[in-house]
């Protein structure tokens, strides 16, 4: 980190799970930090917990889908906070099903969230990140981008993700702007605590089950993915980019 101002990150997804701990971590890297997510009011609980530790925050309401509201977030951030020149696409949304019981909406929201928001975002921080001369993108993939029943929409998007992550390395490098990906396998948190529901089993049943095939022996924690996160962020990753890291308890490659 450079002297002066603090740097400035923007975590979107950023009110609960991976997006609050990752917030919370950058913040105690330094960083101040934008916690973006859908409903402004939902980002507080984020934003409360990095100022207790001494950091700074700010509760930014915002679809990554929508191009308006993506633009207008970002001048706000820049504004209030400083120019943003790092950047975690992390906010996500599952609609599981066969592909033959998929429909067209859970197929295009999937889209939309991931990779459309993604873009939209990358696309509206660049600018400050090229006029800094320094920036960091971190895209949140999947192991699913591997394969996974009933996750034909997830998959697509989470591969469409590790494809956009390298292209914006070859693109930005030039200035000093890396991206990489993360695909976490299974984290405890909300989005996997909705899926044992949809199955119908009890979450902790759910957890054993993904236990046993972890050679770790243990679910991740929106900490481990925020560890990595911080380490693509620092300054001594500079030199890393367009990479997929799988954070998985286990190779999963
Ligand atoms: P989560 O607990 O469901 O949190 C996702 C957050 O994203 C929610 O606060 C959600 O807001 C927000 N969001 C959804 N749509 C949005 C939009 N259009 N604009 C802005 N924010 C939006 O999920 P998580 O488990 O922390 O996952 C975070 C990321 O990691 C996701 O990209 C996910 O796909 C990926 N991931 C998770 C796992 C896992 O095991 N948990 C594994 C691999 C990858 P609402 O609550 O209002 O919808």
């Amino acid at each position: 980190m450079t002297q002066g101002s603090p740097r400035v990150a923007i975590v979107t997804g950023g009110a609960r799970g991976i997006g609050a701990a990752t917030a919370r971590r950058l913040a105690a890297d330094g960083f101040a930090v934008a916690v973006l997510d859908l409903d402004e009011a939902a980002c507080k609980g984020t934003v409360e917990d990095v100022e207790s530790a001494g950091g700074r925050a700010l509760a930014v309401g915002a679809d990554v889908s929508d191009a308006a509201q993506v633009e207008a977030a970002v001048e706000r951030v820049a504004r209030e906070l400083g120019p943003p020149t790092v950047l975690v696409n992390n906010a996500g949304v599952t609609r599981d099903n066969l592909l033959f019981k998929m429909t067209e909406a859970d197929w295009d929201t999937v889209m939309d969230v991931h990779l459309r928001g993604a873009f939209l975002m990358s696309r509206a921080t660049q600018k400050h990140m090229i006029e800094a001369g320094w920036g960091r993108i971190v895209n949140l993939s999947s192991t699913s981008a591997l394969g996974n029943r009933g996750q034909a929409n997830y998959s697509a998007a989470k591969a469409g993700l590790q494809g956009f992550t390298k292209t914006l390395a070859i693109e930005l490098g030039k200035f000093g702007v890396t991206a990489n990906a993360i695909a976490p396998g299974f984290i405890e948190t909300e989005m996997t605590r909705a899926t044992a529901e949809r199955l119908g089993v009890p979450f902790e049943d759910f957890m054993k089950g993904a236990v046993a095939q972890i050679p770790v022996g243990r679910v991740g924690q929106p900490e481990d993915i925020a560890h990595l996160v911080s380490f693509f962020v620092g300054e001594g990753a500079g030199f890393v980019s367009g990479q997929v890291v799988y954070a998985a308890g286990g190779p999963r490659v």
